[in-house]
């Protein structure tokens, strides 16, 4: 892509409404717009990433068994109503009358659409297990939006819903999920930390949060250090379960269970939530199925969640400094910047132009600066943009046929021929999507 076909509109100023680092960089690098308190736009480079986080989450999904479907955003009240969710709410539901008076509200999540989806058509045990998911919408009125896109009051999120005949099934499709979040997280360069949390207004018996490590992070998490050196290939659900995980307000400063030198304090952002919750929804909306004797038996339910959008803002608060956003390579909006210094200097052009080509053609995604900027401004600008990897082309190193090939994130640079840098940057990248 061309920076000057593209549209990428970035800001010198701090925006005053912005508290935190990520709400910041995310104007300030033309990610979103606010469209209204809680409700965002997103501009290109937001959506690239947004996209890039949804199709990790999906990938992780399907590997694990998942099965994606979309839900709509709107739905009727009567389901709420059967589950006693439409009063429970409360005020973060957005509640909204179609023409003819009917009830209608913006989904704020999907169990009862999806019992209902169940009911409808599976009867046996024999096609269980079923784990369904989708990426969709969600609106939640919150008391307090802030945060940008962390506390928003629209919000993408990945849930998914498993169905099982007995305790002991379902707990086995939630040890999978919980294993497919572990990994989802690892793959996006984040540590993620798993607790044991509360459940909440969805009910139920076994709930784990996922928070990833971030300094800047509103909770402060107590945990095991072993639970920061995760290996993806080798995750166990239930040794990880075992493992002393807690947030400040459950910490117990006295009395943990485990050894100080074991014991970590960081802080975290909560990225996703999961519930086992048994039979509470299937219950009140009738959805059976008959066991191997022909006996009609309540499914146990457990429901899955991902703040994708929210990610976007947490990676930002996991990964920045001073001059912008570092983005991990599997999420960033392009691979590499290629900065052209002197556009109007036939030889920089060329080259540029020459190394864009060859990039873009091994899939590769470069956003080439050829606008017709100061140096200092495309330099701020590219560093407040984040992507991984800097090609900085100038009319004095190419006189020694020389590019510099810098690193976003240690800031280290090398000097390198055209084609140098090119195999250079082809393996580098290609080794870590
Ligand atoms: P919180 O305690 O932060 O309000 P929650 O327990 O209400 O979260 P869940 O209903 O479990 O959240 O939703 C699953 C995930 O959706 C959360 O882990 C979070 O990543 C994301 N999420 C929830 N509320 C919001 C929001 N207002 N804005 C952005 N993401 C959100
Ligand atoms: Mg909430």
């Amino acid at each position: 892509m061309k920076f000057s076909n593209y549209f990428s509109p970035t800001l010198n100023e701090n925006p005053a409404e912005a508290e935190i680092i990520s709400h910041k960089l995310m104007i300030r690098a033309g990610l979103v717009k606010q469209a209204s308190a809680g409700i965002y736009s997103w501009l290109p480079l937001g959506l690239k990433v947004l996209k890039n986080i949804e199709q990790i989450v999906r990938e992780e999904q399907n590997k694990a068994g998942a099965i994606e479907i979309l839900m709509p955003t709107i739905q009727s009240a009567d389901l709420w109503i059967k589950s006693g969710r439409y009063k429970d709410y409360g005020k973060e539901m957005l509640r909204i009358q179609d023409r003819s008076g009917r009830e209608m509200l913006y989904g704020p999540t999907n169990e009862e659409l999806i019992t209902d989806i169940f009911q409808s058509y599976v009867n046996s045990y024999k096609d269980l297990p079923l784990n369904l998911y989708h990426t969709q919408w969600k609106f939640r009125d919150e008391v307090r939006p802030r945060f940008g896109v962390m506390r928003g009051r629209e919000f993408l999120m990945k849930d998914n819903y498993s169905f099982d005949l007995s305790q002991e099934e379902a707990k086995i499709s939630y040890d999978k999920m919980f294993t497919a979040y572990i990994k989802t997280f690892l793959r996006m360069g984040l540590t993620p930390i798993s607790l044991r949390a509360d459940t909440g207004p969805i009910g139920g018996d076994l709930s784990h949060e996922f928070q990833i490590l971030a300094k800047t992070g509103e909770s402060t998490l107590y945990y095991d250090k072993e639970l920061e050196t995760l290996d993806p290939e080798k995750i166990e659900p239930e040794k990880l379960q075992s493992y002393y995980a807690a947030v400040d307000d459950i910490h117990d400063e006295k009395n943990y269970p485990i050894n100080q030198d074991q014991l970590k304090i960081s802080k975290g952002i909560e990225v996703g939530h999961i519930f086992y919750f048994g039979t509470k929804y299937s219950e009140k909306l009738g959805a059976y199925v008959q066991d191997n004797k022909g006996e009609k038996r309540l499914v146990h339910m457990g429901s899955y969640g991902i703040g994708i959008s929210r990610l976007v803002g947490a990676i930002i608060e996991a990964f920045h400094d001073d001059r912008g956003i570092i983005w991990p390579i599997p999420v960033a909006p392009f691979h590499i910047s290629l900065i052209n210094l002197m556009t109007e200097d036939d030889k920089c052009n060329e080259v540029s132009e020459n190394l864009y080509n060859n990039l873009v053609k091994k899939n590769i995604e470069v956003l080439y600066d050829d606008r017709k900027f100061s140096m200092g401004k495309k330099l701020s600008d590219n560093d407040l943009i984040g992507i991984p990897y800097q090609i900085i082309i100038g009319k004095r190193d190419l006189k020694e046929n020389l590019i510099e090939v810098k690193d976003r994130k240690t800031y280290e640079s090398q000097k390198l021929n055209p084609d140098q840098a090119f195999n250079f940057l082809i393996n580098e990248i290609n080794s870590k999507i």
